[in-house]
């Protein structure tokens, strides 16, 4: 089991977030922007098992991967499955206690392992036919790049999740990514069922959501909407249109419409997977519009710079939300979506240097530059003064021509820019995975001054 970190904070979020939910207005979007988001979104692997009613039929089964419960006179229906790990048993053991009939139908709102993880528990009956398992038709596709490029993924998330024992790479194959819906939901073509006289609608956006296969469930007469990671962990925030551990781009005119139909849905209460359900037909209305309109305004600049002759790296540096649009980019960040938007518009080539047209990177050259400089402790020197103007940034990249050939003084310097790098960011919009990285970064060149390998000079 791993170490409970810090459980307090994670309290505060949820009588904060309470707090919040009540006190917010149309207008007060900026309240919402909360600074402790990175250590939040880390505690989501230690949230624990309890089960919450959200009506009287409806259960919510609290995890790391949520799973919802929804009872009727004929049997009961799950929204997704919880993680593949030892607390999934804690879950399907609350599953036992609450449900009122057998388990008819299985709705995985997408590939991700907190909401498919527990899938195989349930094989045997959904290869008997006993349960549906109901799955957008891109399900299996996304969780096939999940599935092949386990050993690519891991080596990236190693670095992002370094407390997560579930990262183990020795770990049996993921059968939850191989399995396919037996109930597949296409857009444009809702899959409607009643049972016990409760009517479920499956809708299928077009890339709604974490990945191509998000599916929400609408429950039109209580007007709950499931929307499994529609919104990212957070709520109301930036959506994650590129997650750097590593996934494929999602399309933000596509995740715009995905927020319209919310919109013309009017749900009264959103049954979120990670850490709260959203209550209040005003207030959902409300940030749902300005999650909206946030990527629509990304979106509008970004094509603009790029019409204007605009650089991906000014357009980065330049496009920043407005007051009123503001919402937390704790997991979504808005410099990262402007580039994900120009590369999924544009492609890798920049029109910058023909250079890149092959297989030579630029890093090819960085033992002539180190040379030329006379040596690596050049470049630390001249990142000082870099460091001492407060562009960190510029240090880096100057530190980086020297990877492979650190010397103390390199580390020490790329140490000091990381630090800064950290510090700015936890308190300024404090994502999770920028301080996941930075952090990592720090370690990896802690651990190489402390170890033997740390040269005094490379020349
Ligand atoms: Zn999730």
């Amino acid at each position: 089991m791993p170490v409970r970190r810090a459980p307090s904070i994670l309290f505060l979020f949820i009588a904060n977030s309470l707090l919040g939910l009540a006190a917010l207005s149309d207008s007060a979007f900026a309240q919402a922007v909360e600074a402790d988001v990175a250590v939040r979104v880390d505690d989501l692997q230690f949230l624990e098992v309890s089960v919450q009613s959200i009506n009287d039929f409806v259960f919510k089964i609290e995890g790391e991967g949520a799973i919802f419960l929804i009872n009727t006179s004929e049997g009961s229906v799950l929204v997704d499955t919880g993680t593949p790990y030892a607390q999934n048993e804690e879950q399907r053991r609350a599953i036992r206690e609450h449900a009122t009939g057998p388990i008819k139908k299985i709705i995985v709102t997408h590939f991700h392992g907190d909401h498919s993880g527990g899938l195989p528990k349930w094989k045997k009956e959904i290869d008997s036919g006993e349960i549906e398992f109901v799955g957008h038709h891109r399900y299996g596709y996304m969780s096939r790049i999940q599935d092949e490029l386990t050993p690519f993924f891991l080596r990236r998330y190693h670095p992002l999740y370094p407390t997560r024992v579930s990262l183990d790479p020795n770990r049996p194959p993921a059968i939850h990514w191989k399995m396919e819906p037996t109930r597949p939901v296409f857009p444009g073509s809702d899959y409607e069922f009643e049972l016990g006289g409760v009517k479920f609608v499956v809708i299928a956006p077009e890339n709604g959501g974490e990945g191509e296969d998000g599916v929400l469930l609408w429950l039109p007469e209580s007007k709950i909407l499931f929307t499994g990671d529609l919104f990212g962990p957070l709520y109301p925030m930036f959506p994650n249109l590129y997650t750097i551990r590593g996934e494929k781009y999602r399309d933000p005119l596509d995740y715009i419409d995905a927020l319209d139909l919310v919109l013309d849905l009017n749900p009264e209460v959103i049954a979120h997977t990670h850490f709260r359900v959203i209550e209040g037909r005003d207030y959902i209305q409300a940030s749902v519009r300005t999650m909206r309109d946030a990527v629509q305004y990304m979106w509008d600049e970004t094509v603009e710079g790029m019409n204007a002759g605009k650089t991906v790296w000014e357009m980065m540096r330049d496009i920043r939300l407005p007051k009123h649009l503001e919402v937390s980019q704790g997991h979504g960040k808005v410099s990262w979506s402007v580039r994900a938007t120009h590369d999924i518009i544009t492609g890798w080539y920049y029109y910058d240097t023909i250079a890149n047209m092959y297989h030579v990177p630029p890093s090819a050259i960085n033992g002539d530059l180190i040379e030329l400089a006379g040596g690596a402790d050049a470049l630390a020197a001249r990142a000082r003064v870099y460091l001492s103007q407060g562009q960190s940034l510029e240090a880096i990249r100057l530190l980086d021509i020297a990877a492979g050939h650190e010397t103390r003084a390199v580390l020490e310097a790329r140490i000091q820019a990381v630090e800064k790098l950290i510090s700015a960011s936890k308190s300024g919009l404090a994502n999770y995975s920028e301080i996941g990285l930075l952090e990592a970064d720090l370690r990896a060149s802690r651990a190489l001054l402390s170890g033997t390998s740390a040269k005094q000079s490379t020349r």
